[in-house]
């Protein structure tokens, strides 16, 4: 499908006109600039704050100012099975089974846990297949976790990167190099989308190889969970992780999900390290030895629900719900498609998008890398009050996050690059 779009002012905002989803843009507080509304496309690092937060968390205020214990049984939303509340609405971000999602901890310490349950290394089988360039957190779990059962990183880890002279990795060397290594390989941890370049990978199909390979698929979608719509159970996918504070908008250190595929996650001998709030509650509070799982994901909780760091993605889930993936995505192709096509407009300035072209193989994120310029560029952007971060060497991702961002917000951005 070829998208007819104008680099006008007036183009973009009879697209904001026709955008069944713009309301959603006034749910969200935005930091200022000279007293008016900034634009913020730093969505995939921190999501703005839902106006409906405050009162969310006035609510559990007042639960623990006023009846303090009995807030885990009698409170508007009894503190028991507060992790609970949450998982619905992201089982349907994420494709999953009822049961197949929990909350709890934050991203890096569930990678390590879902790790100890599914890295199991042995003298043939040790290998993990990560892609290069990973978030560093990722590389230093995976570095620690080889190293604790006393391998060496250098030859238990086996990184893909992209082709010299290229930026992305191709599907194809990652298909190939699974089932190279298909007798050696315990476990593939890639992150869904690849925090730097944007790079969406095919979790479908590397995941279909992985098992092929006899390993594990695991999955970092940090950069999805919000961004793209997943189908995490039908996939087959054995875990994944994500934070909650980048699109789904939950706030900083906000709880952490996991998706544990049925297989596993309703099979009590899953091994797992745990804790109380994993055990069944029949018997949690007899405080007796033996622990039995909970049968389904939050088997793997091990502390009391995080009601603090959970309030304000219940808070968020709920614009989620209203708006609806579909509609969010559908948006978001637009308009970071809209944004591409801005871009291209713009041939005095020396850049390039490192991001891939086609709409199934990114989300909402766009990496640009300026060969010259870059940070003059990305203080032009902060003195117009436009938010996008910037990395050395060159380089501003800018991600329109269609919860919050409009076509015009897109079109101000050109604006003001083409004006340099
Ligand atoms: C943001 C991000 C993290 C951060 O992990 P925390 O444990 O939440 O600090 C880890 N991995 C990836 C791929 C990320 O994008």
């Amino acid at each position: 499908m070829n998208q007819h779009f104008e680099a006008t002012e007036s183009f973009a905002e009879s697209m904001d006109e026709k955008d069944t989803i713009a309301v959603y843009k006034n749910e969200f507080y935005f930091p200022q600039h000279n007293g008016n509304n900034t634009i913020y496309f730093c969505g995939n690092s921190l999501g703005l704050q839902p106006k409906n937060v405050e009162a969310a968390i006035k609510t559990e205020l007042g639960t623990w100012r006023d009846i303090a214990i009995e807030g885990y049984f009698k409170g508007t939303n009894p503190w028991l099975h507060y992790h609970e509340y949450v998982t619905p609405s992201l089982a349907k971000l994420t494709g999953a089974k009822p049961g197949e999602v929990t909350v709890m901890n934050t991203l890096t310490v569930n990678l390590h846990l879902m790790m100890l349950s599914f890295y199991k290394p042995n003298t043939k089988r040790y290998k993990i297949m990560m892609e290069a360039g990973a978030f560093p957190s990722d590389q230093y779990a995976i570095e620690t976790q080889v190293k604790h059962y006393g391998l060496l990183p250098e030859d238990a880890i086996i990184e893909i990167a992209p082709r010299t002279g290229e930026k992305i990795i191709r599907e194809e060397d990652i298909l190939a190099a699974i089932n190279e290594q298909r007798d050696t390989l315990a476990l593939v941890v890639f992150g869904g989308i690849n925090y730097y370049t944007g790079q969406l990978f095919d979790i479908k199909s590397i995941t279909e190889a992985v098992h092929k390979a006899g390993a594990v698929a695991g999955w970092d979608l940090a950069h999805v969970t919000g961004n793209v719509p997943l189908q995490l159970h039908d996939w087959n996918v054995d875990f994944a992780v994500w934070c909650s504070y980048k699109y789904l908008n939950a706030g900083p250190g906000a709880i952490g999900g996991v998706f544990i595929h049925e297989r596993y996650a309703f099979n009590n001998d899953t091994p797992r390290l745990a804790g109380w709030w994993g055990n069944d509650e029949k018997t949690r509070f007899k405080m007796e030895k033996g622990f039995i799982a909970k049968p389904d994901a939050s088997g793997w909780n091990i502390s009391t629900s995080q009601v603090f760091n959970t309030v304000a993605l219940k808070a968020s889930l709920e614009l989620f719900d209203s708006a609806g993936m579909d509609n969010l995505r559908a948006k978001s192709v637009l308009l970071t498609g809209y944004l591409e096509f801005l871009l291209q407009q713009l041939t005095t300035l020396q850049f390039e998008i490192i991001t891939p072209k086609e709409p199934e193989r990114r989300g909402a994120q766009l990496c640009l890398y300026f060969s010259e310029k870059g940070k003059e560029v990305h203080q032009k952007m902060m003195d117009s009050g436009i938010i996008v971060d910037y990395r050395e060497p060159g380089v501003i991702r800018v991600a329109p996050a269609p919860l919050y961002c409009s076509f015009e917000d897109v079109f101000r951005f050109y604006e003001i690059l083409s004006e340099l």
